[in-house]
């Protein structure tokens, strides 16, 4: 696996897979742009989620809503008042970070100083961050006697008291920007899916417990994006919401919990590096009851890949109106806009009640990260020589066949090997390209470290031509594994079978 980050950056940069947005203009802080080969990796890990969690189960249905988010949707799903990270600024530096972040980093003596300045228990860091937004003015006091080291300059600093920004991109709809066109981006796709339950109840006459997956981006104005595109402010997600009955949400939250896990793997994350994170009740988001953290071992440390929470009616309660009648457990805004009844109508006992709701929400680029780390892969050769190879599962791998011809100055052997790459385009696996660009030896070094699992290679033997005057091995070609570097030779016709077989899920 990758050491670093910066490894992966440069790898990332340099096949292009991965660049830093805007960057021809200086970077736009949080943003990054997919490449070539990114792409494909990105589109190939969503058609894997999609496939388990719609096409293989039949309790699942998809959606795709629209980014552009009515202002009402997340005042009623609380994000107005309450999606805000806490943010502190250096007077000195005029530096600003989000203040759990900067703590994190801090050296312990200096942690230890606050914890006894703003007396919470040393160690109990939810505490601390939470007594500090309880007197922000105390917790900037603190923060500057406790000398807290701003990272820019590596100096105490002159913190301000903390106080809380609002993460969501506010945009206005229409030619006028006044407040009554005010809109946001997204922050989240599960909204869209909460907001639809009825629409997609109606359309499929589903009976519960039953599912909508959704994968979209979302916008989080990020106070301190970092760490590559772990922490980005333009994102995707891939989410389901399950709704189940209450009383059996508890079981569906572990089921959801297990399927996850086997799924990361078998995208091919190991176990040791997968490590499943039972949130303490102090941790948990108000309208949460319980929330395992699926955390993943990043390059930059063990961080959360994707997030398990049981939701309870909170979502369809806020979101519905009704809400009286309906009895709802959760504590909601009163709604008094909805037009819709977000319930489900018991077959048996013909009563109306709000569905429990179970959230598998993964992020898209966080898993691209993940992928790439555990791939990567730098080997020592016999010859003393160093390769690097980013071992992806055949399976979600950019490219999967390489064709290249022995030499490039043949047209028997060239047109051969374009035919036969239309030939295997023609299966359906993914992408596959014709490769010409330099010699072979370099062609098999680029295809490792872009992760292509196959490269076929037609010379003489494959047009008749063979060094010993026969013609044995007509129509034969070499398929080079990039993991052994060992290599077999095929009839061009066995190839189908032979690549369908491994590129199979
Ligand atoms: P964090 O605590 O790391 O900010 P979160 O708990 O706020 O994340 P959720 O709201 O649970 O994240 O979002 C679900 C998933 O979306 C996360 O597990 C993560 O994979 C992804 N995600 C959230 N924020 C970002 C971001 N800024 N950049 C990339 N992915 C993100």
């Amino acid at each position: 696996p990758a050491e670093t980050l910066d490894e992966l950056v440069a790898l990332c940069k340099r096949r292009g897979f991965i660049f830093p947005g805007s960057e021809i203009y200086g970077g736009l802080q949080g943003t990054y742009d997919y490449g070539p080969l990114g792409v494909e990796l990105k589109n190939n890990l969503k058609q894997a989620w999609w496939r388990r969690n719609v096409y293989e189960r039949d309790d699942m249905e998809g959606l795709d809503a629209s980014i552009l988010t009515h202002r009402l949707v997340l005042h009623y799903s609380g994000h107005e008042a309450t999606f805000a990270d806490p943010m502190v600024d250096n007077r000195i530096t005029k530096k600003r970070y989000r203040l759990d972040h900067l703590l994190k980093d801090q050296p312990e003596e200096v942690l230890r100083r606050l914890y006894r300045a703003m007396e919470v228990e040393e160690g109990n860091f939810h505490a601390l961050v939470q007594a500090m937004m309880a007197s922000p003015e105390r917790a900037g006091g603190a923060m500057t006697a406790a000398q807290v080291l701003d990272p820019a300059s590596g100096e105490p600093g002159d913190w301000t008291p903390p106080r809380y920004f609002n993460m969501m991109f506010k945009t206005y709809v229409g030619p006028v920007e006044e407040e009554a066109a005010l809109a946001y981006l997204r922050p989240e796709t599960a909204q869209g899916i909460f907001i639809n339950f009825k629409n997609v109840l109606d359309a499929t006459s589903r009976k519960l417990p039953f599912g909508i997956a959704q994968i979209g981006k979302a916008f989080r104005n990020e106070i301190t994006p970092r760490n590559f595109i772990f922490r980005v402010r333009e994102f995707e997600q891939m989410e389901i919401e399950y709704f189940v009955r209450p009383g059996e949400d508890e079981y569906w939250h572990r089921y959801w919990v297990e399927e996850r896990l086997k799924w990361w793997q078998e995208m091919g994350l190991s176990r040791e590096n997968l490590v499943p994170y039972q949130q303490p009740p102090e941790e948990l988001a108000h309208y949460a009851k319980a929330t395992v953290d699926i955390l993943y071992r990043f390059p930059h440390g063990l961080e959360e890949l994707e997030g398990i929470a049981n939701r309870t009616d909170f979502d369809l309660g806020s979101h519905t109106k009704d809400q009286e009648a309906l009895g709802i457990t959760a504590k909601v805004l009163k709604n008094e806009h909805s037009t819709q009844r977000l319930a489900y109508r018991d077959p048996e006992t013909g009563k109306w009640f709000v569905p429990y709701v179970i959230e598998p929400s993964a992020g898209v680029d966080r898993g691209v990260l993940a992928l790439l780390a555990e791939a990567f892969t730098r080997e020592e050769l016999p010859s003393g020589e160093e390769r690097i190879v980013l071992k992806l599962k055949p399976q979600l791998a950019p490219i999967k066949v390489a064709v290249i011809p022995l030499v490039k100055n043949r047209p028997e052997i060239t047109e051969y090997a374009k035919r036969l790459k239309a030939r295997l385009l023609g299966l359906g696996l993914g992408r596959v390209v014709y490769e010409d660009t330099g010699n072979i030896g370099k062609a098999y070094r680029r295809h490792d470290e872009v992760g292509t699992p196959f490269a076929i290679t037609v010379d003489y033997d494959t047009i008749g031509q063979s060094k010993d005057g026969t013609t044995k091995l007509k129509d034969t070609v070499t398929v080079r594994d990039r993991d052994t570097m060992e290599q077999i030779r095929l009839h061009v016709d066995e190839l189908e079978g032979f690549l369908r077989e491994k590129l199979r899920w």
